[in-house]
């Protein structure tokens, strides 16, 4: 029989579970539980298979940035599947989508940043810059510097590269990562690690960690640094405002290429086009994926300098994918730009909801189990913990009381996200006031019945 909405649940789930291998997840538990099936959405809600209207405060992966239903996307897929379907850009051939969105990215894109190598993800993207700067130092006859800096708990994506250049450990430990000339140093969570330090002397501390890798590992070897502008997946993390300065001053000093990975920064989440610009970072290459087309279509690439594309520029450079430039999601991430440019949707973000959002994200640091919230423009999290004061973890493993919390959260129709025992968020921009009261609404009643 066709399988469609119209079975119930525990059938959908059943079906589910004898042939689906979910990303990130233990299967063996979720068949037991069963996934929970989503149906349709429309703006910030998702409707489940069993008419559950559910309030996504995570933008599905961060990335559904002018909301669900948006028929101008729809519209634009389905006529550039029948113009043109499918072509490639390796051979000495272009088409209209991607050079409309190259040139727009161009355009929107802070400095020189003008020039884009697309992929079809973030991974991708990722992979694209490791090999994107160690060829960038070969060609400058400086072979030597191939090693690329990172930080813990970064993520980068899931490839081996990209996983690699990535901080999570438990994806290190499967699968033969990290590949050769990848360097982590700590990542700038002053609530997890500060001690006894305030936040700008931690800041400060972290980012010369930066330095002194690079002279432990020696200047002549070190080609490039990456971070996230806001560490999303690792939780949310934003660095004490002493940290990205420092960071900017090091990489100038040592000639070392900075590679912002604006994957979930970029397009507006920060309430500015790009996190780099909130941060006040100055790129060379800048990660892209998730909100260049809210999600609608797989598209992901990475915006170079004119510096760095011009030394790229002058052989040929032995990398590409099917689905570079791919002319549907380039069409439909050209008309999500213009959606996020036509009805101010970044403006919303950063005079409207963004404030609105702080201040009460901040005040649920009265409620007994959260130590610190963080938040910048639609990205925000929580710490929870047992001691405010000395900022201790809980006592039963890692991530138990976050994944309780979570758990809550999805029964009261809300989804945030736990990373260990921070609660996270990142709504698609196009949320309201009125909506962002459910959410906090919402969030209070879980927390309350996990504590
Ligand atoms: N970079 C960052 C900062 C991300 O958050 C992600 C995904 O969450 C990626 C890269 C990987 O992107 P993708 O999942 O599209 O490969």
């Amino acid at each position: 029989s066709m399988i469609s909405n119209h079975l119930p649940t525990a059938e959908l789930q059943a079906l589910d579970a004898a042939h689906h291998m979910h990303p990130f997840t233990c299967n063996s538990e979720l068949s037991q539980k069963g996934a929970r099936v989503i149906t349709r959405a429309k703006g910030v809600t998702l409707t489940d298979s069993d008419g559950h209207e559910i309030l996504d405060a995570m933008a599905g992966l961060w990335c559904v940035n002018v909301g669900y239903g948006r028929d101008e996307l729809a519209d634009v897929a389905a006529r550039q599947m029948r113009e043109l379907p499918y072509y490639n850009t390796f051979f000495q051939t272009t088409h209209v989508p991607a050079i409309a969105l190259a040139q727009k990215i161009a355009e929107l894109a802070p400095g020189d940043l003008n020039n884009v190598f697309f992929a079809g993800s973030g991974s991708e993207a990722n992979d694209t810059n490791i090999r994107m700067v160690r060829h960038y130092w070969a060609m400058k006859n400086k072979p030597s510097k191939s090693i690329i800096i990172s930080r813990h708990n970064a993520y980068h994506g899931s490839s081996v590269g990209s996983g690699s250049l990535g901080g999570m450990s438990g994806m290190h430990a499967q699968g033969g990562m990290p590949i050769p000339d990848i360097h982590h140093i700590n990542q700038p969570d002053w609530w997890a690690d500060g001690g006894e330090l305030s936040p700008k002397e931690f800041g400060l501390q972290r980012a010369q960690e930066l330095e002194k890798a690079i002279l432990d590992l020696g200047e002549d070897r070190v080609a490039a640094f990456i971070a996230e502008p806001v560490q999303g997946a690792g939780g949310v993390i934003v660095a004490p405002d002493s940290y990205w300065p420092e960071i900017q001053r090091i990489c100038d000093k040592y000639e070392i290429l900075l590679i912002a990975d604006e994957v979930i920064c970029g397009f507006g989440r920060t309430g500015q086009w790009f996190g780099s610009e909130t941060l006040g970072i100055r790129p060379d290459i800048m990660t892209i994926a998730k909100g260049l087309s809210s999600g609608y279509a797989p598209i992901g690439g990475s915006i170079v300098s004119d510096e760095v594309a011009s030394i790229i520029s002058k052989g040929e450079f032995n990398h590409g994918y099917t689905y570079s430039g791919h002319p549907v999601a380039a069409a439909v991430a050209l008309e999500n730009l213009r959606i996020l440019e036509d009805e101010n949707i970044i403006t919303h973000v950063k005079d409207v909801v963004a404030p609105y959002l702080a201040e009460k994200w901040q005040a649920l640091v009265g409620h007994p189990l959260v130590g610190e919230a963080k938040i910048v423009g639609l990205m925000g999290s929580i710490a929870l913990t047992p001691n405010k004061e000395t900022r201790a973890p809980f006592e039963a493993e890692v991530g138990t009381v976050g994944y309780i919390c979570r758990e809550r959260c999805f029964a009261n129709n809300l989804v945030m996200r736990h990373v260990g025992d921070r609660m996270i968020i990142a709504p698609p921009l196009v949320i309201s006031t009125d909506e962002i009261d459910t959410l906090i609404a919402r969030a209070r009643t879980s927390l309350d019945e996990c504590h």
